[in-house]
């Protein structure tokens, strides 16, 4: 093994490389300049090989385990040199590209994500399949080596910036009947339409599809196959993923403390129970960090991250609502910004409903009532 496998060895020479290499982010906070400096960071962290740690030597990685990545994730995120939203999609998308590409797109594809030379998106959500995904319209019908697609998808994050897309689609009725393809963003008959959030930031998108034709050699897995896709990157949505999302939210954490001390304030109360949940949040991901990184497939377990995660994000930024008065209400501060998003957090990547729902009937076997 490499020493630099070891996940200790790994975080040292890694924080020595950020401490004499400086990507320190613009002061700018639009969603351009944050798109921008995702890219300038992986670029370098690719090129010195830190980006390359954890993926498999198949796809451009240098190998090693899991934890390399998510270690990655907590030093730049945690740092504040990339933000968690952008930098997330890397940990959801790559490893489900890798498991169900062919092996020579995955190989062609999957280093000009982790370089950052193109972003990808997600294209899964439609206006009427959320929650209940399996009954999405978006069609994909064959024309001899090719597909043509049509439909409509919606919230789908940066795909304003993406050059490629991990689309679902239907194929037959269905579970069994929903196919994945990898599309072409620049492909004729897409078009796609900002959404402007609440927060003020254009962060996801409507797009359509009319007649856009797909190469056969572009579907994911074979016909069908779009279901088993679809439950095996779920989980990585709430593991890898959240471990850099966790070390921001601490950063934030820790800048609330100096922001009360500044003023000579406290609100001990508040601030011990929002520690404790950022803490039991990261406690029980660190647990799904191990087992990923022991080989084991991650499943309906992770639902339980992710009510964690949703109730520790809201719980942080409505402490700073209240032990700093005025600051979202009547402040333009990244305060304010923040905690609408973390709104989202109880919907984005599948809602805390339906996280229950899940928890209740796969892992406590409760029944549907
Ligand atoms: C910030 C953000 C980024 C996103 N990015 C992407 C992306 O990149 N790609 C993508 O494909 N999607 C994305 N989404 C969409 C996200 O996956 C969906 O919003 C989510 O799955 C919920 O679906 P929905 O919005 O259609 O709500 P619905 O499914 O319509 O749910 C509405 C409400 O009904 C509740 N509900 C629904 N069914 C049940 C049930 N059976 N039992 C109990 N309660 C229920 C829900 O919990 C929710 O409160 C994003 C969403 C957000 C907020």
């Amino acid at each position: 093994m490499s020493a630099l496998h070891d996940p200790a060895e790994f975080r040292t020479q890694l924080r020595a490389w950020l401490d004499t290499n400086d990507l320190t982010a613009p002061a700018d906070h639009s969603l351009e300049s944050h798109m921008r400096q995702f890219i300038r960071v992986q670029r370098a962290l690719y090129d010195a090989g830190w980006g390359r740690y954890g993926w498999p030597e198949k796809a451009g990685g240098l190998g090693g385990p899991d934890m390399l990545r998510a270690i990655v994730g907590e030093e730049v995120v945690g740092r504040r040199l990339a933000e968690p939203g952008p930098y997330s999609m890397l940990e959801v998308l790559t490893p489900t590209m890798i498991d169900y590409a062919s092996p020579e797109l995955a190989a062609e594809m999957v280093p000009k994500l982790l370089r950052g030379e193109e972003q990808w998106c997600q294209g899964f959500s439609e206006p009427g399949s959320g929650s209940d995904l399996a009954s999405l319209s978006t069609r994909a019908t064959p024309d001899g080596d090719n597909w043509i697609i049509n439909g409509q998808k919606v919230w789908t994050s940066f795909a304003q910036y993406s050059q490629r897309c991990i689309l679902l689609t239907r194929t037959a009725p269905g579970h069994d009947g929903i196919t994945a393809f990898f599309v072409d963003m620049d492909a004729p008959g897409i078009t796609v339409r900002p959404l402007h959030t609440m927060h003020g930031v254009d962060e996801f998108c409507e797009v359509y599809f009319d007649d856009v034709v797909v190469s056969g050699d572009r579907m994911l897995g074979k016909p069908g196959d779009g279901w088993p896709l679809a439950m095996d990157l779920l989980p990585f949505e709430r593991s890898t993923c959240f471990w850099q999302r966790i070390a921001y939210l601490y950063s934030r954490f820790d800048d609330l403390i100096a922001q009360l001390a500044a003023r000579g304030e406290t609100d001990d109360s508040a601030m011990g129970a929002t520690y404790l949940a950022l803490h039991t949040l990261r406690c029980r991901s660190a647990a799904t960090q191990h087992r990923l990184a022991g080989g084991t497939r991650l499943g309906p377990e992770t639902s339980i991250d992710k009510v964690l995660l949703a109730g520790a994000e809201q719980q942080l930024y409505d402490t700073a609502r209240d032990v700093l008065p005025g600051a979202i209400e009547l402040d333009e501060s990244p305060w304010r910004t923040e905690y609408l998003y973390s709104r989202a957090a109880t919907i984005y990547g599948g809602t805390s409903e339906i996280q229950r729902n899940i928890i209740a009937r796969r892992l406590l076997d409760l029944g549907k009532e």
